[in-house]
């Protein structure tokens, strides 16, 4: 039998664990919420378990904690961290904090959900270092954890709020992991986030979009869009050539059907894709969806050549939208002075 790796365990997987090694099955419980709950990085601080047990538990179980190698502040509270997989992979992971912004906290983890990407778009730095490898949900819930962790050193009573699954990588393309993620997040007796607190962002994966639909977890969907003509889209999300506009906007049409569910449309401005017909073209491909459109002025990435647009043609680019009965905000910048675009810190680091 295997090692397996605990942070990806469920409460009932840990029961049946338990039963396996001869342990008392109410051991699997309190073990669960030991690592989802109260988010310890070591056996060692797990309290109302005999050393004994502890000992036989780990025999089959591993737990372990991302290690730290960087963490950058930014002056609006945003905070990013650049962890060390157990292989030496390196994934990026950033706390939002919009506690001191709003009346009420909101403290919001941007997950990575593989090392690099394959999808390759062109104002990405994690696309530009290609695809290296799947991340387990062990090390997706392991960026909520050790983070709440981290936090709880400064505020005990700290709690990650909202997810989003947008950090590097595409979260449709590791699908089951990302699925498990949730569902250990969610869950009562762990981090208990709601599954409407957590949104998977995606590229545009249309069979996987539909089996999203189909498994329904009740989570939201945003489909980064960027562009509203195949030719421009396929430049920068290459993975509109395989699915195209049409049958992309027809899966979303079918998602919404299935789902209920408002889809958010995220479109990256650059200084080069702002003008007046662009917005248009966004508002007769959005015609009759169930969404909202959310503007996003990039950060400039270093080797992508592209520029950061001006606030005033975002304010037109939106009003066009708006005049077309499409509901549009514009992102809260976010951890502009600390290179928050996905992949840049990892770029950095390894040179
Ligand atoms: S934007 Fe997302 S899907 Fe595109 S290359 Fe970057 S990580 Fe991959």
């Amino acid at each position: 039998m295997g090692i397996i790796e605990l942070r990806g365990c469920l409460d009932n997987e840990l029961i049946e664990i338990c039963r396996e090694l001869g342990l008392k099955q109410f051991r699997g419980l309190q073990l669960f919420q030991w690592v989802q709950q109260k988010a310890v990085l070591s056996w060692d601080e797990i309290k109302n378990i005999s050393k004994d047990d502890l000992q036989t538990l780990s025999s089959r179980l591993h737990l372990y904690s991302l290690e730290q190698v960087q963490e950058q502040r930014s002056k609006d509270g945003t905070r990013k961290y650049l962890f060390r997989l157990e292989d030496g992979e390196m994934i990026e992971c950033v706390l939002m904090d919009y506690s001191r912004t709003q009346s009420r906290d909101r403290h919001t983890v941007c997950v990575s959900t593989q090392v690099g990407c394959a999808v390759g778009c062109a104002f990405c730095a994690t696309g530009i270092e290609g695809f290296r490898r799947n991340l387990s949900a062990a090390e997706i819930v392991g960026q909520v954890l050790d983070i709440t962790h981290l936090i709880r050193q400064e505020d005990p009573d700290f709690q990650v709020t909202n997810i989003v699954f947008m950090g590097m990588g595409e979260p449709l393309l590791n699908y089951d992991s990302v699925l498990k993620a949730i569902k250990l997040l969610n869950h009562e007796q762990g981090q208990a986030i709601g599954m409407r607190r957590m949104t998977i962002s995606t590229c545009g994966v249309v069979p996987r979009m539909l089996q999203l639909a189909k498994d329904n977890p009740q989570v939201g969907l945003a489909v980064s869009l960027h562009a509203a003509q195949d030719e421009i889209r396929n430049q920068l999300v290459p993975m509109n050539r395989r699915y195209p506009l049409a049958l992309l906007m027809e899966t979303c049409h079918e998602y919404s059907r299935m789902t209920h569910r408002r889809i958010t449309f995220e479109v990256a401005l650059t200084a080069e894709n702002t003008r007046r017909e662009e917005a248009e073209d966004l508002a007769r491909l959005l015609k009759g969806q169930l969404g909202h459109v959310n503007l996003i002025p990039i950060n400039p990435v270093e080797g992508t050549g592209m520029k950061r647009p001006d606030p005033e043609k975002i304010k037109r680019f939106a009003q066009v939208l708006e005049n077309a009965g499409i509901s549009v905000s514009s992102r809260e910048e976010r951890g502009t002075d600390i290179n928050a675009a996905c992949g840049q810190l990892r770029r950095q680091w390894e040179g």
